[in-house]
């Protein structure tokens, strides 16, 4: 019989993340403190997250036990499948092996879990009674509900509010998994209450939801606050997919050519990447490509810079590719990952050349994503589809330099709370947007006289 897919038993999970920070060959450059302009310490993000997580933050071990009380919860539903898509390769007809790894059957959806279940366990045995978080769609607001849920803390999501009107369904996942869910920005916050007086008719962006969320963690005794991407914390705990996916490859004796990965704040991408850019510092030929859309192309036209990653500057100075702290994605933008900046780990891999990065229209990545199902049947989130895109990208490359591939992609969530933008697709609602110059250069305006990295 073909492989379809390589499954591995439950007894052969991984039990360590891998912390990429241990064999970088440039050392990353440290977050600053805006006030000081000096690198931060432990003390100052001590406020908003406990302590073990910041250790994780910044530890420089390459290898870090997962907990068996989280081993626990992801054993519901991992080690996730890695599958070959034998009739997305048909329908493509090129010279391509396409393996994917399995991240929609979590029970929110997405990769989202594999941090959101060991944020919430650091905070518990932290003594931290509630989490205040922010959320774009609403996967990562969801994905956050269900583990405090888990382990009995309370939780509280802003939600950015074009988001909380037009995508009903992960307000209510939040909801049944206990939360409360806010259309931010609210006036719970006066970073909140800051943007409605100046823009009452403002629809929300991340950078602002983040700032009422940590605002709101500080008010609070016994709060913290949680960002489910861009951290180095975020990134080690979502390296689980690329530890098995390693496993799950040497099981039937294949390597990939490239691996793959849609970027927003960057951490589905360094998931599954992180473990094979280990390989390719020490000699392996890969090819490692991330994907982000062309109406906010962080990593392919913004700056590598210091900057917030917030509105409101609640945040230390972070090292990274941005667009500019106050960037307000277009409402035409139907795609998601709509993140200002970019995660330092992966921001600082782009700038040593060890992965590269490509920007996709909407209506292409919809339309790889409308293959996909056409063909594999499984529905994408609309942020999965853009790496589907990169797929068919790197399919047609292969079968023009008539070169077999093994390409590798991390599969990060399925789009059944996301049928709306599908709509909009189908029905011919959306055009191919691609962030104007002059925008950029307005955006970019924030970071003038910031300190370069
Ligand atoms: C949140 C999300 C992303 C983007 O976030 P990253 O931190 O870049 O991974 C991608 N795909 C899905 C399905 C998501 O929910």
């Amino acid at each position: 019989m073909k492989t379809m897919k390589v499954l591995l038993e439950d007894h052969e999970i991984p039990r360590q993340w891998y912390n990429i920070q241990a064999d970088l060959p440039t050392p990353m450059r440290p977050p600053l403190h805006p006030a000081t302009g000096k690198p931060v310490g432990p003390e100052d993000l001590a406020p908003i997250f406990p302590m073990n997580l910041i250790e994780q933050e910044v530890s420089t071990e390459r290898w870090i036990d997962i907990p068996e009380e989280v081993l626990e919860k992801y054993l519901i539903w991992r080690p996730t499948p890695l599958c070959r898509a034998r009739n997305f390769e048909k329908l493509l007809n090129a010279p391509v092996k396409i393996y994917y790894k399995m991240e929609g059957n979590s029970p929110a959806g997405s990769h989202k879990p594999n941090t959101a279940i060991p944020q919430a366990y650091y905070n518990k045995i932290a003594g931290i009674k509630h989490l205040s978080t922010e959320t774009g769609a609403g996967q990562w607001g969801s994905a956050l509900s269900m583990a405090c849920q888990m382990f009995g803390l309370g939780c509280r999501v802003f939600m950015v509010k074009v988001s909380y009107e037009q995508k009903p369904y992960r307000r209510m996942m939040m909801n049944v998994w206990g939360a409360e869910c806010i259309p931010s920005p609210s006036n719970l916050t006066e970073a909140g209450r800051n943007v409605l007086a100046e823009h009452p008719d403002s629809p929300g962006s991340l950078g602002i939801a983040i700032s009422e969320a940590i605002e709101d963690a500080i008010a609070h005794p016994q709060a913290k606050y949680s960002l489910g991407s861009v951290l180095n914390h975020v990134m080690l705990h979502q390296t689980i997919i690329g530890l098995e996916a390693q496993k799950q490859m040497a099981k039937i004796g294949v390597y990939p050519d490239v691996v793959m990965g849609c970027a927003g704040g960057g951490s589905n991408f360094a998931g599954i990447s992180l473990p094979y850019v280990r390989d390719k510092i020490h000699g392996k030929d890969v090819k490692i490509v991330g994907a982000e859309p062309t109406s906010c192309p962080t990593l392919t036209r913004g700056p590598f810079a210091y900057d917030f990653g917030d509105l409101a500057k609640k945040t230390p100075l972070l090292p990274m590719h941005t667009l500019g702290h106050d960037y307000v994605p277009a409402p035409i933008h139907a795609g998601g990952l709509r993140y200002h900046g970019m995660a330092p780990i992966v921001s600082h891999l782009v700038m040593d050349n060890l992965v590269e990065a490509r920007a996709y229209h909407q209506i292409d990545t919809f339309e790889a994503g409308v293959m996909w199902a056409r063909s594999e049947g499984f529905i994408p989130a609309p942020e999965t589809c853009h790496v589907i895109a990169a797929v068919v990208d790197e399919a047609r490359r292969a079968k023009e330099e008539g070169k077999e591939k093994v390409i590798l992609f991390n599969w990060s969530g399925h789009g059944m709370v996301d049928l709306a933008s599908y709509d909009a697709y189908l029905t011919g609602k959306l055009i191919p947007y691609e962030m104007p110059d002059e925008e950029i250069a307005r955006a970019l305006r924030a970071i003038e006289g910031f300190p370069k990295p």
